[in-house]
């Protein structure tokens, strides 16, 4: 069993839960079918109230810690969006106790810091279409020292045991430390920590493949060519955020690919989408590289700046998967 006490894993438990419990209550509450396809409002007050939640923590827990985050209030505060901020506040305010709108902007703004010697970063809703569309989505942590991603955490509140996709459940807190493995217990009731342990399936005509469920976010004539070369006639598993590296770290899947799209070939990862699932799927005893090979390097910013996609696997089946990205020309 892995040390739960530290301040730090303490924290992260505690945010990742309190936020994915917090958006869940936004989705319940806001989200309904009557929504236009374009009104995205349910995901921005979703979004901005998970973060000033998690950066209001930090800032008791931490006060010195930065926080690299994905929103900025400043959209929050253009006009239009009185009635967003209002609604962020309201939800916000429900575990924090009383504050002003203009109170929840300096939390959320907390966000905008540089990377640094030790810093957290935050993606206050990752899968913000599968939050809308009413499938996954998460809310992912990551504590980063000296460019090394040391302590992951994911809120995901439509899984059940870190792998199962179950929309009436407890949901599932995945988290790992460096060193001590990865581990999943309840969302609702945080309790027994279950390991969580990566497939050892070594046939890769055999392997399931995880892919994002938008197609604008990866390469879908790549993806055949792969499965193809392969030689594998499952269809790839759709799904959004980061719930796939916990997928992956509980053996539900054995492969994930983040190819890049045709219409942005120059697009760079944010690191807050791939910092706590990195270090999960790692601490389950699984692999994860850039689309060349390369370890992801969390020193270079707000950005995988010196990154290509990513390739992630249960480890056994990197070599040969990188090698056949080489061979499509990914
Ligand atoms: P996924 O759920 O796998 O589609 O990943 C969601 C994340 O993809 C979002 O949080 C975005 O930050 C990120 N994203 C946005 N555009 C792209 C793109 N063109 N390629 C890859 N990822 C993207
Ligand atoms: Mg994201």
């Amino acid at each position: 069993m892995f040390n739960t006490h530290t301040p730090e894993v303490q924290f992260a438990i505690q945010a990742v839960q309190q936020a994915a419990l917090l958006v869940r209550q936004v989705q319940a509450e806001l989200v309904s079918p009557a929504l236009t396809k374009d009104d995205r409002s349910p995901v921005t007050v979703a979004d901005f109230a998970s973060q000033a939640l998690v950066a209001r923590l930090l800032s008791q827990a931490f006060a010195d810690d930065p926080l690299v985050a994905e929103e900025d209030s400043a959209a929050l505060l253009a006009q239009g969006s009185e009635q967003d901020l209002q609604l962020v506040t309201q939800f916000v305010t429900r575990v924090t106790g009383p504050a002003d709108p203009r109170q929840v902007c300096a939390w959320i703004d907390r966000g905008r810091a540089d990377s640094a010697s030790r810093f957290w970063t935050l993606d206050p809703i990752d899968g913000t279409k599968g939050f809308l569309r009413g499938d996954q989505y998460v809310v992912a942590l990551a504590l980063i020292q000296g460019g090394q991603v040391q302590i992951g955490a994911l809120g995901c509140p439509n899984l059940v045991d870190g792998q199962t996709p179950n929309f009436n459940g407890s949901g599932s807190l995945v988290i790992a430390v460096r060193g001590e493995g990865a581990w999943t217990t309840s969302l609702e009731s945080p309790g027994a920590f279950q390991p969580l342990r990566v497939s050892v399936q070594s046939d890769p005509s055999q392997a399931r493949v995880l892919r994002s469920f938008e197609s604008g976010h990866t390469n879908l004539s790549q993806i055949d060519r792969f499965t193809e070369a392969l030689e594998i006639h499952a269809a790839p598993l759709r799904m959004d955020s980061q719930a796939k590296y916990a997928v992956l770290a509980a053996g539900g899947g054995d492969l994930l690919l983040r190819l890049i799209a045709p219409s942005k070939p120059d697009y760079r990862e944010k690191i807050w989408d791939q910092a706590a699932g990195a270090l999960v799927l790692e601490q389950a005893g699984g692999r994860i590289s850039d689309l060349d090979g390369k370890n992801l390097d969390f020193s270079a910013g707000r950005m995988l700046a010196n990154n290509r996609g990513v390739l992630a696997s249960n480890g056994t089946l990197h070599a040969p998967a990188l090698a056949t990205l080489a061979q499509i020309g990914a």
